[in-house]
């Protein structure tokens, strides 16, 4: 494919011409037109119909109606805006909720798969996974009095793509859990869902899924796939917001043979008898634990309406054609300049981001940001991180993001900043 590309912005504009997706643009807030934004997936854009909603939570739902909206949706607003994410991980109903963070659901949903098999010892990711999930992890293990042993797979390529010959011997008879991210933070690697999660149960282990960097990026098919438990945030590629609450996932099958290790009202069977002591509710709700966020949640379920709309077959094919041409541009406008590509070549293994890799990534970034109009991020050691977000990104963006981090490079603009991190990269 790449070689049909032209490094051109006319090319660009021919990309866009073909775009079916391109008026979902207008279902997003855009401020500055000149702004290239390619952290959508750290931050998703606000979709209009969320500022809508919005207003309406707060000015009638909680101002008028006060406690009287919680039999008019809140309460089941866990499970509802579940169901609609459900429609985005291929869950058939009644195993998605919608709760508290990503790290917390890991927490809850780790404790309860290593309960489930308290005599198996290994627990097994892979050094390239978000570090708040090997943290939550290594927490885990402390609470259960050391007796885990986490091993952590390394990648074959400096953090690009993992060793998976190594994970398939890692996983042996006494792994209680392997938990991985769909995709990974940095390189945007896709692991194949259904080939792991067979390699783990083949061993008879348990998988964990975080989906923070694939859900609304990439399809997903968690039943089909036997996945056991999933976790997301909604933040990124689903636009819910900053702080929008999390999902978790739990197979039917598996439901209620699990215990969530925080018992509270909000996953008792009857938390409106106000028993005094706990018996789980059935199903995927007893992993919630007590109040939700719900202007955060109501917010976001509005916010999926445009992700919804365009479905994720449509997306995945126009981001694949934005993270081919990213990799093209890469390698005719960047690579002179002492760049390369930092993730996977094969689009069939890649999520909606693309790190490219330069020494100087960090003040680049910083160059980027503060006198170019790009925001892109910067991950550590050398990663220039750019997201592709399909639903509102047009080619035209792309290829402006690109030329003018040639032209930071060209005039070298990034010597001025201080090598000194700041705090949020
Ligand atoms: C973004 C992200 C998270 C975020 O966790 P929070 O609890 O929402 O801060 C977790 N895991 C992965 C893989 C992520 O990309």
């Amino acid at each position: 494919m790449s070689k049909d590309f032209q490094p051109t912005p006319e090319f660009a504009l021919e990309l866009d011409a073909q775009d079916k997706l391109a008026s979902f643009r207008e279902a997003f807030v855009v401020t500055d037109p000149d702004l290239i934004y390619l952290d959508g997936n750290s931050l998703g854009r606000l979709p209009k119909a969320a500022i809508a909603r919005a207003k309406q939570i707060v000015e009638e739902e909680w101002g008028r109606d006060l406690i009287r909206s919680w039999n008019k949706g809140w309460w089941e607003s866990p499970a509802r805006v579940g169901e609609k994410i459900a429609k985005l991980v291929g869950a058939a109903t009644g195993q998605v909720i919608v709760s508290d963070t990503t790290s917390i659901n890991l927490f809850k949903l780790v404790m309860a798969a290593l309960a489930l098999h308290p005599e198996k010892k290994r627990i097994i990711t892979d050094t390239m996974n978000f570090p708040s999930d090997l943290y939550i992890l290594q927490g885990c293990v402390q609470l259960l009095g050391n007796r885990h042993e986490i091993i952590r797979i390394d990648s074959n390529d400096e953090g690009v793509t993992p060793d998976l010959a190594a994970l398939e011997k890692a996983i042996n008879e006494d792994t209680a859990l392997v938990t991985l991210s769909h995709v990974l933070f940095k390189s945007g690697y896709l692991y194949d869902m259904k080939q792991i999660t067979e390699m783990a149960h083949r061993k008879g282990a348990l998988v964990i899924w975080d989906l923070s960097h694939s859900v609304g990026a990439v399809p997903i098919a968690l039943d089909d796939c036997n996945a056991d438990l999933a976790i997301g945030c909604t933040y990124k590629y689903l636009n819910g917001g900053p702080g929008a609450p999390a999902f978790l996932y739990v197979k039917k099958s598996m439901q209620e043979k699990l215990s969530s290790p925080i018992w509270g009202w909000w996953g008792q069977d009857q938390p409106f008898a106000f028993g005094l002591d706990y018996s789980p509710a059935p199903g995927a709700t007893r992993f919630l634990i007590g109040s939700q966020p719900i202007i955060g949640s109501l917010t976001m379920e509005a916010a999926l309406e445009p992700l919804l709309d365009a479905g994720m077959d449509s997306l995945r094919a126009k981001s694949i054609l934005m993270t081919d041409y990213a990799a093209f541009l890469t390698e005719n406008l960047l690579a002179p300049f002492g760049f390369s590509l930092g993730s996977p070549r094969d689009s069939a293994r890649r999520g909606s981001h693309i790190s490219i890799r330069h020494p100087e990534g960090y003040r680049i970034n910083r160059a980027l940001i503060e006198e170019m109009n790009v925001i892109p991020d910067f991950r550590e050691p050398d990663n220039l991180r750019l997201g592709f977000a399909p639903l509102y990104l047009s080619f035209r963006e792309v290829w402006e993001g690109f030329d003018r981090i040639r032209r930071v490079m060209e005039e070298k603009r990034y010597e001025k900043y201080p090598k000194q991190r700041l705090t949020v990269t």
